[in-house]
C-alpha cells in the first residue's frame, strides 16, 4: 500500500471511470466475461458507498462484430453504422450485468455541441446529478451516429475528462489495454519503466506518451495523458489502470500500487473556468501587450481594451478567444464583451474611450476575470 495513494483517495466519493474499446474486446467483439466482471467491481464500489458514472466505448467494436466485419472500417459513415448496431449491444451487455447487481443503468449519448452550450451542459449536470441520487449507473458514450469533425470530442478519453467536469468527480479512472504510463514507448523499448506517479503533466512527461492505438481504441497513450492533464488541473487526480486485470477497481480504490496516479495540481481552475478553457474551441485571438500580460497573470485581473495590440478571426460578443503576448505564447481563454470588429475600433484606448468610438459602452473590460482561463505554464500552447 501506498501512502500518496491512500491520501489521494481517502475522500474519494464520486469516481468517474472510463473503459476503453481494447479493455473490452475479445477475440471477435465484445469481451461479456470482461464487462461481468468490472460491473461486480463497480457494483461493489457502489455498495461501499461510492458514486459511479461510466463513460465506455465498444459500440463501433459491438456493431463489427454483429455484421461480421474484420479488419478497420475505412469510412465514418461506416464507423457511425457499426456504432448504430453496436450502441444497443453494449448497453444491453452492461444492463444485464448490472442488473444482476441490482442496480439500473441510464444511456446518455453526447456530442461535442451538447457540453459547448452553456445552456445544455448545465442540462446534462442536473440529469447526472439526478441519476445519482438515484443511485442509478450513468452510461455515457458520444453519439457517433451523428457526430462529424466539428461536433466530435474525438475520442472518449477526452468525452471523460469533460463529464469529469461536469460531475465534480473525485477521480477519473481510465482503464486501458496497458498497464499504464511508461517512461518511454513499452512496445519499442524493453527498458521502458511504468511510472508510478505523475505530479505535473510536464512537456517531458507528455512526451513518453504516444499516439500509437490498440487496433480497437481511438486515442492512444496521449489522449490519456491528455485526458489527465485537463482533469488534474480542476483538482480531479487521474489513474490511468489496466482493464483487463482482475480486481483492478478494488486494487485502486485500496490503495494498492497499479497503473499510473497523476496527482491533482495545486490551484484549481473553477468549473467555468474549466468549461472556458478545455471545452469551447477559440473563435479568434486577442495580442496584448506585456502591461495586460502581468495584470492577467499575476494580479488576476480583468483584460481592459487598453492592453490590446491586435485582434485577429471574426467572432461575436461572447464568444471564446485566445490570449496571446506579442511572441504568439497562449496565456488564457475567455468569453469577449464585444465582437471582432468593436475590438479593432477601441483596441489600445482608455475604458473612458470606448462610448466615444462605439457609440456605447455595455462593459468596461474587453474579457472580465470570471470569464477568463488563464493558462498554465506547462498547458503552453494547448488551449
Ligand atoms: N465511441 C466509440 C465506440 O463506442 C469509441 C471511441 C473511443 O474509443 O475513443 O466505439
Amino acid at each position: 500500500m501506498n501512502n500518496i495513494r491512500r491520501g489521494t483517495l481517502a475522500h474519494v466519493k464520486k469516481i468517474l471511470i472510463k473503459v476503453g474499446s481494447a479493455v473490452l474486446t475479445g477475440h471477435d467483439g465484445l469481451d461479456i466475461k470482461i464487462i461481468d466482471s468490472l460491473v461486480l467491481e463497480m457494483s461493489d464500489l457502489v455498495r461501499q458507498g461510492y458514486s459511479i458514472v461510466l463513460v465506455t466505448s465498444g459500440a463501433i467494436v459491438s456493431g463489427k462484430q454483429r455484421m461480421n466485419i474484420t479488419g478497420k472500417l475505412k469510412s465514418i459513415p461506416e464507423k457511425q453504422a457499426a456504432a448504430a448496431i453496436g450502441q444497443g449491444r453494449l448497453m444491453r451487455a452492461y444492463a444485464k450485468s448490472f442488473e444482476k447487481n441490482d442496480l439500473s443503468v441510464a444511456q446518455i449519448l453526447l456530442t461535442l455541441s451538447d457540453v459547448t452550450d452553456r445552456q445544455r451542459y448545465l442540462n446534462i449536470r442536473n440529469t447526472l446529478s439526478t441519476l445519482m441520487e438515484w443511485g442509478a449507473i450513468p452510461i455515457i458514450n458520444e453519439n457517433d451516429t451523428v457526430a462529424v469533425d466539428e461536433i466530435k470530442f474525438g475520442d472518449n478519453d477526452n468525452l471523460a475528462a469533460m463529464i469529469a467536469n461536469i460531475i465534480e468527480a473525485d477521480l477519473f479512472i481510465n482503464l486501458t489495454s496497458i498497464d499504464g504510463l511508461y517512461d518511454c514507448n513499452p512496445t519499442v523499448s524493453k527498458k521502458a519503466k511504468l511510472i508510478s506517479v505523475v505530479n505535473e503533466c510536464s512537456e517531458e512527461i507528455e512526451a513518453a506518451a504516444t499516439e500509437e492505438t490498440s487496433s480497437a481504441g481511438t486515442g492512444g497513450m496521449k489522449s490519456k495523458f491528455q485526458a489527465a492533464k485537463k482533469v488534474t488541473a480542476i483538482g480531479i487526480p487521474c489513474i490511468i489502470a489496466p482493464g483487463k486485470k482482475k480486481n483492478v477497481l478494488i486494487d485502486i480504490m485500496y490503495g494498492k500500487e497499479i497503473g499510473t496516479l497523476f496527482l491533482p495540481m495545486a490551484d484549481r481552475l473553477n468549473s467555468k473556468k474549466y468549461w472556458i478553457a478545455f471545452t469551447l474551441r477559440p473563435r479568434g485571438k486577442l495580442i496584448i501587450d506585456d502591461g495586460a500580460k502581468k495584470a492577467l497573470m499575476e494580479k488576476g485581473k480583468s483584460l481592459l481594451p487598453s492592453g490590446i495590440v491586435d485582434v485577429e478571426g471574426d467572432f461575436n460578443l461572447g464568444d471564446p478567444v485566445v490570449c496571446v503576448d506579442r511572441k504568439g505564447a497562449i496565456l488564457a481563454k475567455g468569453l469577449v464583451n464585444f465582437s471582432s470588429t468593436e475590438i479593432s475600433k477601441i483596441k489600445g484606448l482608455k475604458t473612458s474611450q470606448i462610448s466615444h468610438v462605439l457609440g456605447h459602452k455595455d462593459y468596461d473590460e474587453v474579457i472580465h476575470r470570471d470569464n477568463l482561463a488563464i493558462t498554465k505554464q506547462n498547458f503552453k500552447n494547448k488551449i
